[in-house]
């Protein structure tokens, strides 16, 4: 087979070249719904309905969308006003990247033009490129979504009765005639700010309010009667990251929360054990967890090879035996943390799987894995995406990481019930049931340079193809990191990969529970001081509270 027009192709780095993480993207689309990794604060689900109410209602004379790019980003404005100083309060809004240029602005000239920041016009201070801003890129969707509102024409927006309640219940105080006045005015000054920033700022939601209650029965799903069936997920996940919050008792962020869950232990030896009624879901984040390690490994397995073939072209034979022989009996010492060096002692005498596996069961202690350099999915991952390692370090650390999984999956019998993976498993054939069953079926006796070499082939090098060319056909983008001439593998111009995570919607909603007082965020995540907030509002769905 020939694959040489491909050439004439435009390269392209793409995400996901094994398409293992496309399992996780689409677990945790199914524990948080609704949330995405750019909707990060909770008042714009009652802005929006506020500000196209207003627009209506108020007869405003200025076309929609400079008012609507001068409402947001006044908004987002006032918001970092408001917190100059705690910078964690001011984050997340839209417009961002040109809010440092606003407030040295402010500093110096006590007022800025909004029109210089909003206009449509491409330049160094424009806050947003889409006509519709942050609105139309990332709020729009989740708003249609969620039947918050729907798009009648390009630029007609109709709020549904969910929508009029979220646009009533917006709690402008007495600064709504003011907001206006400067948006029609174009420009904003210290003083207006002063004025106000306490109504208007993104985390003006005052518990007891009718908008508190409405945006935080939207975030839970709770006894609204718009709720439908999955987001009964999102809030056993948010019910879970409380829980994990309450007990772990220190600032923590979202990967240490779930690995807290992994290992049921935390760093600082807390203990947690799931309440009964939401163990599907945290079976289901632990499971994600499971195959974040997996994907991490695969990863790191495959830049192994991508580097052997920069060297020089191999066949699928020599491609496994060139793999052992180069990087791991050639391994330098020096490139690994301290836990693989045992790991690497013992590879090098070619051990069988099962002999490997007793050994890493033997060395694993669940009150180290935290511990840097500790044999553990935790430190070995971090390691691995950590930095740039060579690529023997890397290989090594991911077959080790890989045996790790396999490990603790080797005994388990199916997938975790409470979501059906039949069809994302035969579309994303690489996953944490296939590497089961090759332990069962192939691999119980087989020499672990066996199955490195199967890792490399049919993991890696193969499913790599397979995906490359789907994306081909179905995107048109050239992504190959390898081509494959006459059984001949030859790295292709494209650059190493790293070794990454996907991103869950965790600090998302996170995020969201602290605009309700129910965590707190700081720059090192997130911890909770008043506990009865959150209490009182997951009564009911954790069983005992
Ligand atoms: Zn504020």
């Amino acid at each position: 087979m020939s694959i040489n027009w491909l050439k004439y192709r435009k390269n392209l780095r793409g995400r996901d070249p094994l398409g293992v993480q496309a399992i996780n993207i689409h677990l945790y689309s199914v524990l948080i719904p609704g949330i995405t990794n750019v909707t990060d604060r909770l008042r714009y689900y009652s802005f929006f309905p506020w500000i196209l109410k207003l627009y209506k209602d108020e007869n405003i004379k200025l076309d929609f969308v400079p008012f609507l790019r001068r409402a947001e980003f006044l908004f987002s404005v006032i918001t970092n006003y408001h917190h100059i100083s705690e910078p964690s309060w001011s984050g997340h809004m839209v417009g961002t990247m040109v809010i440092g240029q606003v407030i040295s602005e402010l500093n110096e000239n006590k007022k800025i033009t909004l029109s210089k920041y909003t206009g449509l016009d491409e330049g160094p201070h424009r806050y947003f490129k889409n006509r519709l801003g942050g609105f139309g890129q990332y709020y729009l969707g989740v708003l249609v979504a969620m039947q918050i509102l729907s798009r009648k024409e390009s630029l007609e927006f109709v709020l549904y009765p969910r929508g009029l309640e979220l646009a009533n219940a917006f709690n402008a105080g007495n600064s709504k005639d003011q907001f206006i006045s400067c948006i029609l005015n174009d420009k904003v000054t210290t003083k207006e700010l002063d004025a106000i920033k306490d109504d208007l700022c993104a985390c003006n939601l005052k518990r007891n309010s009718v908008e508190y209650k409405l945006l935080a029965d939207y975030l839970r799903a709770g006894d609204d009667p718009y709720v439908q069936e999955p987001t009964f997920m999102r809030r056993s996940s948010l019910a879970l990251m409380f829980m994990m919050l309450k007990q772990i008792q220190k600032t923590t962020d979202y990967w240490e929360l779930l690995n807290f869950l992994y290992y049921g232990m935390s760093e600082n030896k807390k203990k947690f054990k799931v309440p009964d009624n939401l163990s599907d879901t945290a079976n289901l984040w632990k499971y994600y967890v499971q195959h974040e390690f997996f994907s991490m490994a695969l990863l790191s397995i495959f830049i192994g090879a991508q580097h052997l073939l920069d060297e020089r072209q191999l066949g699928r034979f020599d491609i496994r035996a060139n793999a052992w022989k180069k990087l791991v009996l050639g391994c330098d010492n020096n490139n690994l943390q301290e836990s693989l060096k045992p790991c690497l002692a013992k590879l090098k005498k070619d051990p069988t799987l099962k002999e490997f596996l007793d050994y890493l069961d033997s060395s694993y202690k669940l009150e180290k894995v935290w511990e840097s350099n500790a044999l553990s999915e935790i430190s070995i991952s971090s390691f691995l995406s950590g930095k740039q390692y060579p690529a023997d370090a890397l290989f090594v650390g991911g077959l080790v990481l890989m045996c790790l999984v396999l490990r603790a999956v080797k005994d388990l019998e199916k997938e975790p019930a409470g979501a059906n993976f039949h069809g994302l498993f035969n579309q994303y054939p690489i996953n944490l049931k296939k590497l089961r069953e090759d332990y069962k079926n192939k691999w119980n006796s087989a020499k672990v340079s066996e199955v490195a070499g199967e890792l490399i082939v049919d993991y890696v090098l193969n499913q790599h193809i397979e995906v490359a060319i789907r994306k081909l056909y179905t995107e048109g983008l050239a992504t190959f990191r390898f081509l494959r001439e006459d059984e001949l593998y030859r790295h292709s111009e494209i650059e190493f990969d790293y070794v990454g995570k996907t991103s869950p919607r965790l600090r998302e909603s996170l995020q969201m529970m602290a605009d309700l007082r129910i965590v707190d965020e700081s720059k090192n995540g997130f911890s909770i001081t008043d506990e009865s907030i959150g209490t009182k509002y997951f009564e009911g769905v954790v069983s005992g509270t």
